[in-house]
């Protein structure tokens, strides 16, 4: 199974998030065996599940709280991104972890609660420049990983999202993410079993394009790509469905 998510980040108004998914629908229609997803923003959730739903295009949250409910504002729970039509939530993304402190203690308790209320976790890993160049890539990993030892199988799609690659323009070369492919593989191995693990795909995040997609396709443990930037374009982001199918 191939997997391409968009992750909209803090970008589009109702008007153009409507334009995009009415774009996107009259150029593609996903193809059985290619899981196509869309994370906007909150106040788009209902607004983009409601267009894009039925043609079986599923909507993640980008961050949920691990309580269902209660005093903390400016949060969003998992039953509400489940009220609001959502199939799953994007968890640990790099600009959560960089710029909202999220941990990985924290991101085990989402892990769960979002199987509590039926939500499939996208969850991202992936190093910083800093710790490439201090070759720590994969202990990064193994840690980020590690909450799975905590939270046991469930339901999971994995992103390898090395942060120096999102949004610059600069994606990791083929043996880089040939290595952490395999490297996050055999520890989803170890954490859950291999037949819980063989159902868990890994996603490659982090400058995606049109022009680098079918490269990056071709790499073992590569099930799909989450895509940030070229994901705002729905003819580029129809085409990397396309290239996916
Ligand atoms: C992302 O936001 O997860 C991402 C990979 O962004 P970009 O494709 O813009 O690098």
């Amino acid at each position: 199974m191939r997997c391409v998510v968009a992750n909209w980040k803090m970008n589009l108004s109702s008007v153009e998030a409507k334009a995009f998914c009415e774009d996107l629908l009259g150029r593609c229609a996903p193809e059985s065996g290619t899981e196509v997803g869309i994370a906007p923003p909150f106040t788009l959730l209902s607004l983009v599940s409601g267009l894009v739903s039925a043609k079986g295009i599923k909507v993640f949250g980008q961050n949920a709280h691990a309580e269902a409910k209660g005093a903390f504002t400016g949060e969003v729970s998992m039953p509400q991104l489940r009220d609001a039509g959502c199939f799953g939530v994007l968890l640990g993304h790099s600009e959560r972890r960089q710029f909202f402190g999220e941990t990985d203690a924290a991101l085990a308790k989402k892990v769960k609660a979002a199987w509590q209320w039926d939500l499939l976790p996208l969850l991202c890993i992936g190093e910083s420049l800093a710790q490439r160049d201090a070759g720590q890539t994969l202990a990064v990993l193994g840690q980020q990983l590690s909450i799975l030892a905590e939270t046991g199988p469930g339901p999971l799609w994995v992103a390898y999202e090395p942060v120096w690659a999102i949004g610059t323009g600069r994606r990791a070369e083929a043996p880089q993410v040939r290595e952490a492919h395999a490297f996050i593989r055999a520890e989803l191995n170890r954490h859950l079993g291999a037949a819980a693990s063989a159902i868990v795909p890994i996603l490659y995040g982090g400058s995606v394009t049109p022009e680098s997609f079918p490269e990056l396709l071709g790499i073992p443990e590569v099930a799909g790509g989450l895509v940030g930037g070229a994901s705002l374009d729905p003819k580029k982001f129809a085409e990397l469905v396309k290239q996916a199918g």
